[in-house]
């Protein structure tokens, strides 16, 4: 047996399978997966071989249509059939909500290039016979939809990789991974010890109990899942004789989804009474059994899917198929360096492996062997869930995405469960104020305050919400007066020591300000792709603060933590320095009254340790609403006293509370992007105007710097731009397609209402040379389209006196 390698993939699942042939196709020959038994021994045998498109997340959609495509590759690569059956698929909307969703995948659909297309109910009729109609408004249909050889497909992943040199070694069980000093791994397994360079876990099934053998948790659960297969079903058999064959169905009212197999029909369900399975830890003697069939808990479903497909009422039951499979709390995969633990990375979480399986090997090929995966994949990352996260989150997290699998996700939706979980010493207070909470990577952050009969929950929607008027009451107040909201859901680190300042230097592509000053900078990677956007303040020579967004955390500290040097220190300090901002006309004379301070010559990006009220804290004349405004951050034993005492002085000048809508509304009035929609690794700091921010003049060999001057030299092909858009009742969120004389030329990356201005306002990509003041195009919204105007002025404070002022 082979005793050393590059990397050890641990798994011989779909998943394990596909990192190790993607792992030979990018270059890595010297590279071995290790299965305890048979390949496909964990969830991989028993699943239904379904794969689609359609997935919330545009990466993870774009990922899935990657996977898809390569079933073809991997069959001429190696001979093997994967047993495709390219059948196409419907899903049904029979209410508006569900076929609002269908229309805003479709649009998205249309700039990634997948050729998915709106049907009507009498279409639906002949596309797919089975399907009973009433009640159906209408559907999504994905010529890409199918389904395949679960094993034959593991089988070509793994013929593929032998190919590209890779070694598999079954009938092997890992049973300890310890790393050496050096960073390397002994992977000790019943037959011999190998070490490796990297390990990867795409243990499925049994992730969890082999990421404890490194000390790490993987936020990851099980649960049980069943489909049935029935005897031949005449309408089935005919098609069949005649050559054809029926597309996929799926029917979210039903949480079903539905398929031919051989002459008959293959239904299976995301049951609302669900069970999670094995909660204290995957048997190792768990291996090619079925659990044990449980009809009492799709009874419902059953009894849902007869009416829908009437053809089922008749059919025998030839076999059931019920088995786990694992699931993170967001259902999405777990994947990517595992933060603080050198050379170990995550391939696991993985619940659709036919539909995801590809995309998530190539992405880990791609950041082990080039360092970056090459779009944003931010979604899936390891890294998106803090040290924070614990099993007793993740259970009730997984069990509500599991059934909310087929639910309409709504871009204002807040899920309820496993919360209120990690919350400031503000929350009774809010709470008592009316605050209406949303979560933020498991913090509760205020959505906005209900007051006088406005609501106490906000109804989920694609159309403005029920909370329209409220977020309007706080903008007014903002922009009438003073407002006041937490700032705890910012990620902060402080970075200190002698290296700092050139440290920092190399990090961030802008300038590191003198002390006393902040400034904003992007964070670049070595390809230049943006990966923060961050403000540095200096509070000494040898002290900084860096402030960027809280749920890339995770993400941010692995990159710093895997590039310090000597003479730094980066702590992570987003949870234990907080405090508030105010922002408004009236924001100084409150920030005046509450300190002994002379803030009477503070500056834009002036920086300053000062007492306020009872608290010594630091502010900073910066705010994201585009209003004079400061930052005041504390520690969170001050942070009540703090508040009482802004509080109070903000009496006199009629202070509103106001949460992270206002903020958003606020934000788009000047503008401002925001991280994860107009910035994020997708973009380059030139494609969205933040190059503005970086330093070319400092003789810093700042990470990203060749890729950005030579973009800075080329120039880049499209452009970020803001633009007024005609509309009533709904605005953009997010991907919706932007036309120009009858074509799809760029997209949207958030937009919403201005209640200051009254406007809705999108910010979206266009082709560089086609971007004018006042080019007039039409974004589509949920199917219709609407006239927008490219408006390059902001429409509050266009020359910055307000904020400056
Ligand atoms: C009933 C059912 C139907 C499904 N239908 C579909 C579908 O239609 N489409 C779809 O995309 N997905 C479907 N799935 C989900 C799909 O099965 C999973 O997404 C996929 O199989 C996950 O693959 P994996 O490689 O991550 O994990 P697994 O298949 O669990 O593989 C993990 C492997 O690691 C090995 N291993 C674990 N520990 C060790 C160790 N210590 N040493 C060595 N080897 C080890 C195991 O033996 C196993 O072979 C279904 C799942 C179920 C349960």
């Amino acid at each position: 047996m082979q005793t050393t390698t590059r990397v050890a993939v641990i798994g011989g699942g779909v998943v394990g399978a596909s990192v190790l042939y993607h792992l030979t196709k990018l270059g890595w020959s010297d590279v071995m997966l290790i299965e305890r038994s048979e390949l496909t021994s964990g969830s991989t045998w028993h699943a239904a071989g379904g794969f689609h498109t359609l997935n919330g997340d545009t990466n993870m959609a774009a990922l899935q249509g990657y996977t898809i495509r390569l079933y073809k590759e991997l069959e001429s690569i190696t001979g093997m059939s994967c047993g495709l059956h390219h059948v196409g698929g419907i899903t049904l909307a029979d209410n508006q909500d569900r076929f609002d969703m269908l229309l805003a995948e479709r649009a998205k659909h249309r700039f990634m290039g997948l050729e998915t297309e709106i049907v009507t109910p009498e279409e639906i009729a002949r596309i797919a016979p089975v399907t009973n109609i009433k009640g159906i408004i209408g559907g999504l249909y994905d010529p890409l939809d199918g389904h395949l050889d679960p094993s034959g497909t593991t089988h070509a992943y793994a013929r593929a990789a032998r190919m590209g040199g890779a070694t598999i070694q079954t009938h092997t069980m890992v049973t300890e991974t310890n790393q050496r000093p050096d960073g390397t791994w002994d992977v000790v397994t019943d037959q011999d010890t190998i070490h490796a360079e990297h390990i990867v876990n795409a243990a499925g099934l049994w992730a969890r109990e082999v990421g404890a053998m490194a000390g790490i948790y993987f936020p990851l659960h099980p649960m049980e899942h069943q489909y049935i297969v029935t005897e031949d079903v005449p309408m089935i058999a005919d098609i069949v004789d005649a050559g054809g064959e029926h597309p996929h169905v799926m029917d979210p009212a039903g949480e079903s989804y539905l398929r031919q197999e051989g002459r008959g029909l293959c239904i299976g369900f995301y049951e609302q009474r669900c069970r999670p399975w094995a909660v204290n830890g995957t048997p190792w003697t768990f291996g090619h059994e079925l659990l044990p069939d449980d009809f009492d808990k799709i009874e419902n479903s059953i009894a849902f899917a007869y009416k829908r497909f009437p053809a089922l009422e008749t059919a025998g039951v030839k076999s059931v198929i019920h088995g786990p499979f694992t699931f993170a709390p967001d259902g999405n995969p777990l994947v990517g360096p595992v933060p603080g633990v050198r050379n170990y990375w995550s391939a696991c979480g993985v619940m659709a492996g036919f539909s995801q399986g590809g995309g998530v090997g190539l992405t880990l090929a791609q950041w082990m062997i080039e360092g970056e995966p090459e779009r944003d994949v931010m979604a899936m990352d390891v890294a998106r869930f803090g040290d924070w996260i614990s099993p007793g989150y993740t259970l009730p997290k997984v069990i509500e995405t599991y059934q909310k699998r087929f639910s309409v996700s709504y871009p204002n939706e807040e899920l309820p469960a496993a919360r209120p979980n990690r919350t400031t010493p503000m929350y009774d207070i809010f709470s008592d104020m009316g605050a209406v909470w949303g979560q933020q990577y498991g913090l509760e952050v205020v959505n906005y305050y209900a007051q006088d009969g406005e609501p106490v929950l906000e109804t989920p929607s694609f159309r403005r919400s029920d909370a329209f008027d409220a977020i309007a009451r706080e903008v007014r107040g903002v922009r009438g007066g003073v407002g006041i909201n937490e700032v705890h859901n910012f990620g902060k680190y402080r970075v200190t020591g002698p290296r700092a300042r050139v440290w920092l230097d190399c990090i961030m592509a802008g300038r590191v300000p003198q002390p006393g000053r902040l400034s904003l900078t992007p964070m670049l990677s070595d390809k230049g792709k943006l990966i923060g956007d961050f403000t540095i303040s200096c509070l000494g020579a040898d002290e900084f603060q860096l402030t960027a967004s809280y749920g890339s955390q995770g993400f941010h500290f692995r990159w710093f933590s895997s590039r310090l040097e000597d003479g730094i220190d980066v702590e992570n300090i987003s949870d234990t320095r907080t405090g508030f901002q105010i922002a408004g006309p009236k924001a100084r004379a409150v920030l005046a009254a509450c300190t002994r301070a002379d803030i009477s010559d503070m500056r834009l990006r002036d920086v300053r340790r000062m007492t306020v009220g009872m608290t010594d804290c630091i502010v900073q004349r910066v705010s994201y609403t585009g209003d004079l405004g400061y930052e005041i951050y504390c520690d969170p034993m001050g942070q009540r006293a703090l508040w009482w005492t802004l509080w109070a002085a903000g009496q006199p000048h009629g202070m509103v509370p106001f949460g992270m809508r206002a903020m958003m509304s606020l934000r788009l009035d000047k503008h401002f992007g925001s991280w994860m929609a107009e910035f994020s690794p997708d973009y380059t700091a030139a494609e969205t105007g933040l190059d503005r921010f970086i330093d070319f003049k400092k003789d810093t060999d700042f990470i990203g710097r060749a890729a950005a001057e030579a973009e800075r030299d080329r120039g880049t092909t499209r452009r970020l731009v803001a633009l007024a858009v005609d509309t009533d009742d709904t605005d953009v969120h997010g991907y919706e397609p932007i036309w120009l004389a009858g074509e799809v030329v760029g997209f949207c990356t958030s937009g919403g209402y201005s209640h200051h201005t009254g406007t809705s306002i999108a910010q979206g990509f266009l082709p560089r040379q086609a971007v004018s003041d006042g080019l007039k195009v039409e974004i589509e919204i949920l199917g219709q389209m609407r006239p927008a105007v490219v408006t390059l002025t902001p429409p509050f404070d266009p020359d910055g006196a307000r904020m400056r002022g």
